[in-house]
């Protein structure tokens, strides 16, 4: 996570692909062949245990058949939290996928409160903060030092704030 490296770029599908040779090479299927000390075979698949594919630590690797690969995904459930509400999270694999910020969460409702950096209970802003938002930004209180000030999310202020100083509402 973070570390950027020359040479890496993230496939159309998530996966991320390492520069070389005509069209690079899938990093998950580097790693793997290291991991197990040979070449895969012709329809082997990586299978990443995490479901997230830009995690290609050996660890996290397993080499599968094609049928091996489809059981698992068919019939293993993942126990998660959702990324908003923290509520507990159970999701079928097979249509699950990594929203963009890595999180998963329980409804559009609650990626949609995340997105918009909804409050840290979820309460729409009061006038009254609003207000105060404004007036501490302009002394150039940071976004956190807010936060605290009303007992709201960092990341709420600031995206409360940024559209606020644009004169949205
Ligand atoms: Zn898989
Ligand atoms: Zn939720």
């Amino acid at each position: 996570m973070g570390r950027k490296s020359k040479g890496k770029r993230i496939h159309s599908e998530g996966y991320v692909v390492i520069s070389g040779g005509k069209h690079g090479q899938y990093e998950h299927r580097i790693v793997a062949e290291k991991k197990i000390g040979q070449k895969l075979k012709p329809g082997e698949i990586v299978h990443h245990k995490d479901r997230n594919k830009k995690n290609n630590k050996p660890g996290n690797l397993k080499v599968l058949t094609p049928s091996q690969h489809n059981k698992l995904h068919l019939s293993k459930k993942i126990k998660t939290r959702c990324g908003y509400c923290k509520n507990p999270l159970i999701v079928h694999p097979y249509k699950f996928q990594y929203s963009k910020s890595g999180k998963v969460f329980c409804t559009t409702r609650c990626s949609g409160k995340y997105n918009n950096g909804g409050g840290v209970k979820g309460k729409p802003f009061t006038k009254k903060e609003d207000k105060t938002i404004i007036k501490l930004r302009k002394k150039n209180l940071a976004w956190n030092r807010i936060g605290k000030i009303l007992d709201r999310n960092r990341e709420s202020i600031r995206v409360r704030g940024m559209r606020l100083m644009k004169g949205g509402k």
